[in-house]
């Protein structure tokens, strides 16, 4: 499955062919702490298309923007004032690193980036390489790189399964350390609102700040208030059912149409239940030893892509409750059941 695109190991001769392709208005896939991106130049219209068209994106689903620093976004928004205190309270905690800011935006940001919001999403990540490339293009607007709808690559060989013969070149970095996208964190209103929860989770955020933020709901459809926050994303081709306990919960209401063609996934293979599941010992995966949530964020999507390959009728898969970085967890995973 995949192919054509080429996968080049990050060398400084490879880094500076991706910055030379990147700057002659292609797109490149690129390593990220969260996910691979799929990475343009903001200032070039049709570079940011070649995004949309090789994920198949909906042009109302804005880009995320990656800057070098606080003062490369600073170039791109109009903020001032308390909130621009607060701004560099939360860089100053957090950044490089997960955590994107929805500010309002500068004229010059391009439309196509912001689906004609007038607001803009940006952050300053951490992966060196992508740094290191952010220095010689600038600002990067980058998705996650793979077909829109469908679960997010952390490594390269997802990318050129899901997307090689859309795009030419996807740069090796490793495995993504975080393994979910980032936070984005809306502090265009009154309120700040976590539009998406990531491995920065609410609670980090309020201490900071030292005032609550609103976790938003996924919502149905294209609410023009949260675009792209769609219920259904991150979805394998394998029907996906949750629990919360026991794997039995979805079994025996779903697992008998099935047979034992079902993959049950544990959130820790410590706090597997030792009745009920035996039989289907040699169906069951865990997502982490301990049941450390950075190490679950981290496996989350490579192991729904492993067991989409593994031609299972049904994947059962336990979800944490919406604490700390669970609220991330339960969020992609919720949404990726959604479809089912
Ligand atoms: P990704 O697919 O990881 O690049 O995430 C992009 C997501 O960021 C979009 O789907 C939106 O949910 C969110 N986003 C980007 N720009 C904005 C914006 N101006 N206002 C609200 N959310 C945004
Ligand atoms: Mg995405």
């Amino acid at each position: 499955m995949g192919g054509g695109a080429r996968i080049l190991e990050a060398t400084p001769e490879s880094i500076r062919e991706v910055v030379d392709i990147l700057l002659a208005g292609e797109v490149v896939a690129l390593p990220t702490e969260t996910v691979y991106g799929l990475a343009a130049v903001i200032n070039d219209g049709g570079a940011l298309r070649k995004i949309f068209q090789a994920k198949g994106r909906p042009s109302y689903d804005p880009l995320i923007i990656h800057a070098l620093d606080l003062s490369g976004l600073l170039d791109l928004v109009e903020v001032g004032g308390v909130l621009l205190d607060k701004l560099r309270r939360l860089c100053d905690a957090f950044c490089p690193g997960p955590l994107t800011f929805v500010l309002r935006k500068r004229k010059a940001v391009s439309d196509i980036i912001t689906a004609g919001k007038k607001t803009v999403a940006i952050r300053i990540p951490s992966h060196p390489i992508f740094r290191e490339i952010l220095r010689r293009t600038g600002p990067l607007a980058a998705p996650s790189a793979n077909p829109f709808g469908y679960v997010s690559p952390t490594c390269a060989e997802h990318v050129r399964i899901s997307m090689g013969e859309k795009i030419s070149h996807i740069l090796d970095g490793g495995p993504c350390e975080i393994g979910v996208e980032s936070t984005i964190l809306d502090l265009s209103g009154r309120r700040f609102t976590i539009l998406r929860p990531g491995a920065i989770t609410a609670e980090m955020v309020s201490e900071v700040l030292g005032e609550g933020v609103e976790l938003l709901r996924p919502v149905a459809s294209t609410d023009p208030a949260a675009p792209g926050m769609l219920r259904q994303h991150y979805s394998p081709h394998t029907k996906l059912r949750l629990f919360r306990r026991s794997a039995e919960e979805v079994l025996l209401n779903f697992g008998k149409d099935f047979g034992k063609n079902v993959a049950i996934v544990y959130l820790s293979r410590n706090h597997m239940p030792l009745s009920g599941e035996g039989k289907w010992a040699k169906n069951i995966f865990w997502l982490s030893e301990g049941g450390d949530w950075n190490e679950v964020a981290r496996n989350i999507f490579a192991l729904l892509r492993r067991l989409d390959g593994m031609q299972f009728d049904l994947i059962c898969c336990q979800v944490p409750e919406k604490i700390g970085v669970g609220a991330a967890i339960n969020d992609r995973l919720s949404r990726a059941a959604a479809k089912f």
